[in-house]
């Protein structure tokens, strides 16, 4: 028997802070054999295009998504599947989260220029282009011998706290929430296990994001065993919300996170997932044809 194929709903490109370009991102899906992706890259859309015409000439589906960082007490990352870009609401949001990271960008720029470091944003937006975030500080500063890794070079300059760390303004919760829901898009709880929530929290936190039409959890997730997984699966069934997965791989930039198969090969998400959440998007097989 065939073995069955693998889906992984959570992908950075280089479109964000992921190391392998959209297209890149998608030819090493086809090689692992995987029968769908999608890229959610932190606040753009730019990849979409790109790894749509590479999926479309190797025989993957791509799922359009995006990643947008909020706050509720600590950092919640809300994914958005088959968000349009150019929807008005999301097109104004985009651009001013995009502002936003900019002047941060530039902040942390000028700290370490000031320390003598070589580190020009001008140059930054050259290479890494429009969506510039902390992982990709933590590239410039292995290249210049700084730190061993990405994660070293947040561990000693650009985690929280750290001399180059300066915060970005973080949307409310509901906000995001809104906007995806607004622009067409299914709005989905990001690894809920990363926010360090009790029970009755998380199901605060849901309740609220439900009430601006949050529609699904992710329950599988990079480091995430089987005790994790039942209890998020439960908690998705409980509230009659739909359930996603995916290994949040950024290439390089988080190394020990392998596309499809998490940390270990831990991760299996089942594909009959993603056809719930192509309904949920009002996608039908026949429309998907269209695309
Ligand atoms: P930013 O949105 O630019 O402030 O950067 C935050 C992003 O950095 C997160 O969404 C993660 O993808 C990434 N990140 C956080 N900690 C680490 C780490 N230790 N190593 C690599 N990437 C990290
Ligand atoms: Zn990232
Ligand atoms: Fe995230
Ligand atoms: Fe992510």
């Amino acid at each position: 028997m065939l073995p069955v194929k693998k889906i992984d709903l959570h992908v950075h490109t280089t479109a964000s802070d992921g190391t392998f370009t959209p297209r890149e991102a998608v030819q090493k899906a086809a090689e692992l054999g995987l029968k769908a992706i999608a890229v959610t890259d932190h606040d753009t859309v730019e990849g979409h295009a790109e790894a749509g015409k590479a999926a479309a000439a190797l025989g993957i589906e791509l799922v359009p998504g995006i990643e947008i960082s909020t706050k509720y007490g600590v950092a919640v990352h809300i994914l958005g599947y088959y968000v349009h870009g150019d929807a008005p609401g999301m097109r104004a949001l985009l651009d001013w989260i995009v502002a936003d990271r900019d002047s941060r960008n530039e902040k942390m720029c000028a700290l370490m220029e000031a320390d003598g470091l070589p580190v020009h944003y001008a140059e930054m937006k050259e290479r890494f282009g429009e969506v510039i975030g902390r992982p990709n500080f933590g590239q410039v500063l292995v290249e210049l011998g700084l730190a061993e890794s990405v994660n070293d070079a947040f561990a000693r300059y650009v985690d929280r706290g750290q001399r180059y760390y300066v915060p970005r303004t973080i949307l409310p919760i509901e906000q995001a929430v809104d906007a995806i829901v607004l622009s067409g898009g299914v709005p989905v709880l990001a690894h809920p296990f990363q926010y360090r929530k009790t029970d009755s929290e998380l199901r605060e936190l849901l309740t609220l994001c439900m009430d601006h039409g949050l529609r699904g959890i992710e329950c599988r997730y990079s480091g995430y065993d089987a005790e994790k997984v039942s209890y998020l699966e439960r908690l998705a069934e409980e509230y009659g919300l739909l359930k996603t997965g995916g290994s949040d791989f950024h290439g390089g930039n988080k190394p020990h996170i392998q596309l499809g198969t998490g940390i270990n090969g831990e991760l299996d998400v089942p594909c009959a997932w993603l056809t719930v959440l192509k309904k949920a998007a009002g996608i039908s097989p026949a429309a998907k044809e269209k695309l």
